[in-house]
């Protein structure tokens, strides 16, 4: 099969169609058999539920050539799952997650052209999502419902090596303790774009967000999970009701765990204890790990030992690990990787 004609090692993270995307509609109670199709334009009427109360969630993921030559994603019986359980919080029904599994695979295989290479850092980027798609005007849920994968080429996310980040404690709130911060919905985005673009115009790449009701303990950025190394080498990560399970850091728990032999830590985390870890990255399917060099409080200068110049030793081992997992180098524990072809 031929590839497409691009230049993976130089496309950026944005939108570029490819040939097909998939489609199921919810009517009537039921799910329809879904479609592949070319069309990349949904139709919607005016007053659909989406439009009007944001009633969407979504996933995301990835599609890429290992070392042997197969097209593969990573997990995707865990996204199917979370779709789930976002659909539910927002009263939504759920996609049948065997499904979910087979659309992906039937997507992905459809746009076999745009799979970049192994070895080019590119990846095909997968967006299943769904929203409620008939008129809703009295606030209630949807009564139609449209599911869609979208597929699209997404360049390395590190060009010219992973270089740490500054981020800084943000005084904006993500998710209230008995809200939705949990699920991967549209509407937790929505109210985190004034926030990072704020952040951007101070001069920081991303946001840590602190527990709404205490404003003490460390929740995550606008998309990733954070990961801690302590001094003597254990691995930590936030424990919260208000952070999105990412499915990259409950990988990368195991990895530390079962694959390094390291001591694991998920608990809750105390902005006051950051100062004495080791190492800290931000975890998400995007860049597997972003190494953080830098947390500003206010002004108060927390930095990592690790530095502004490369990952620390344990992130950046975690990350190969977790790397050479999906590659196709290092044997996945069973179930982690689905061939696609
Ligand atoms: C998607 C997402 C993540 C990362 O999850 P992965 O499954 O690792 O990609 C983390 N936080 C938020 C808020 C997210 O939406």
């Amino acid at each position: 099969m031929e590839k497409k004609n691009i230049d993976w090692g130089s496309i950026g993270f944005g939108y570029i169609p490819t040939d097909y995307r998939y489609v199921a509609n919810f009517k009537d109670g039921k799910w329809d058999e879904g479609t592949l199709t070319t069309d990349p334009n949904v139709t919607l009427n005016e007053c659909a539920c989406v439009f009007q109360y944001a009633q969407t969630v979504f996933e995301g993921m990835k599609a890429y050539t290992t070392e042997d030559g197969h097209i593969v994603t990573f997990r995707p019986d865990l996204n199917a799952e979370r779709l789930a359980n976002s659909a539910k919080r927002l009263e939504m029904p759920a996609f049948p997650e065997d499904r979910f599994v087979d659309a992906v695979v039937q997507t992905i295989k459809a746009n076999e052209a745009y799979v970049p290479p192994y070895g080019s850092g590119a990846t095909l980027y997968v967006r299943p999502y769904m929203f409620g798609s008939n008129p809703v005007i009295g606030v209630k849920p949807a009564d139609e419902y449209q599911f869609r994968i979208l597929t699209t080429p997404v360049g390395p996310y590190f060009k010219g090596g992973a270089k740490p980040i500054t981020i800084r404690v943000t005084d904006f709130d993500r998710a209230a303790p008995h809200g939705t911060g949990h699920i991967k919905a549209g509407l937790n985005y929505a109210m985190s774009l004034h926030a990072i673009m704020d952040a951007h115009r101070q001069g920081y790449d991303e946001n840590m967000y602190l527990d709404s009701a205490t404003r003490t303990k460390v929740e995550e950025t606008g998309g990733a999970n954070f990961i801690f190394v302590t001094k003597d080498n254990t691995v930590v990560t936030p424990k919260s009701n208000s952070i999105l399970p990412s499915i990259t850091r409950r990988s990368l728990i195991y990895v530390a765990e079962h694959y390094l032999g390291l001591k694991v830590e998920e608990r809750e985390v105390y902005l006051d204890e950051v100062k004495d870890f080791a190492e800290c990255g931000l975890c998400g399917t995007a860049a597997v790990i972003s190494p953080v060099g830098k947390i500003v409080d206010h002004g108060k200068e927390i930095c990592f030992p690790s530095g502004m110049e490369e990952m620390g030793p344990t992130t950046k081992k975690l990350y190969e690990t977790l790397t050479g997992i999906q590659m196709g180098r290092i044997e996945a524990p069973e179930g982690w990787i689905k061939v696609i072809e």
